[in-house]
């Protein structure tokens, strides 16, 4: 099936989708973006990935390019064009194109806005879900505006080329004091021996993932406690369940930590029933 992508202004087949050399994106990273799932051919937490868009845009110093409902219009697009009916949708706003300079361009440069959709292999995720994922630690080498969701993933990149060449799925960053910031693409989560789910408060050390703040509502709905604090790499081998959020994978169960294995080995019903909980609990339109 041919692809389309909306590149600034106008729907392109794949081939010919592309941006210029001197695009800030490519040369500084000087550009945010998103990454919202689809399910049934709809967007999920559209809303709350267009604020922490927003977010993002204002701590570089961009506006959006375009009104949100114009945006969503081109998402809409793009995933209908894709045939995308289980899958993602990837958007990135940068500060366009310029002479190479770190200075923002005066006056300043029309946005590059990119949009791209690809179909997940559903089974293939499910399959993980049912054995859970092994972990690698790493340390954590970020700058310190991680909560910025910048296209300057080259320690992600890093990090996770390590977890795959160690035969685990995900890496784990873990900061200065020995505590756990956040997966390479995923928020990092535990349960502890007494049934408490911890994940780090989001401050600028970690994204503030949006499956995250939607576990939040979900878990305080089942009246359990969240206990938001730095949690040791210790704690997690030691932990009674371990697990991971993003928008392309959901709740994903965590089963090895640095080759240690987590509770039984297998998923944990915590993480099983919060997986299958999910998506009653995001915005699904
Ligand atoms: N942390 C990082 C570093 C990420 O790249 C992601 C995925 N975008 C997340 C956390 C999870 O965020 P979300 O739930 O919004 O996908």
């Amino acid at each position: 099936m041919s692809r389309y992508a909306y590149v600034n202004g106008r729907y392109l087949p794949f081939p010919d989708a592309k941006v210029h050399v001197e695009d800030r994106g490519y040369q500084f990273a000087d550009a945010v973006y998103e990454v919202c799932e689809v399910r049934a051919g709809q967007l999920v937490d559209e809303r709350r990935h267009l604020d922490r868009l927003e977010r993002s845009l204002k701590a570089i110093r961009l506006r959006l390019p375009m009104s949100r409902a114009a945006l969503g219009v081109v998402l809409r697009e793009v995933v209908a064009r894709n045939r995308i009916r289980f899958g993602m949708v990837y958007l990135q706003i940068g500060r366009g194109v310029a002479r190479r300079d770190l200075a923002f361009p005066v006056p300043a440069a029309a946005p590059s806005v990119v949009v791209t959709a690809r179909p997940f292999n559903r089974a293939r995720i499910d399959a993980s879900a049912a054995t859970g994922i092994a972990v690698v630690s790493v340390p954590d080498n970020r700058w310190g505006r991680v909560d910025i969701k910048s296209v300057g993933l080259l320690p992600n990149a890093l990090a996770r080329q390590t977890a795959i060449e160690q035969g685990a799925r995900e890496a784990w960053f873990i900061d200065k004091s020995g505590a756990v910031t956040e997966g390479a693409s995923a928020n990092a989560w535990i349960v502890t021996a007494d049934g408490k789910l911890v994940t780090r408060r989001a401050d600028h050390t970690i994204l503030g993932g949006i499956t995250r703040g939607v576990l939040f509502e979900a878990v305080k709905a089942q009246g359990l406690t969240i206990e938001e604090r730095p949690f040791t790499l210790e704690e997690a081998y030691a932990a009674r369940e371990a697990l991971i959020t993003s928008a392309t994978q959901s709740v994903m169960p965590v089963v090895r930590i640095d080759g240690r294995v987590i509770g039984n080995g297998k998923p944990g019903p915590l993480a099983t029933a919060l997986r299958r909980e999910f998506h009653r609990f995001a915005e699904i339109g």
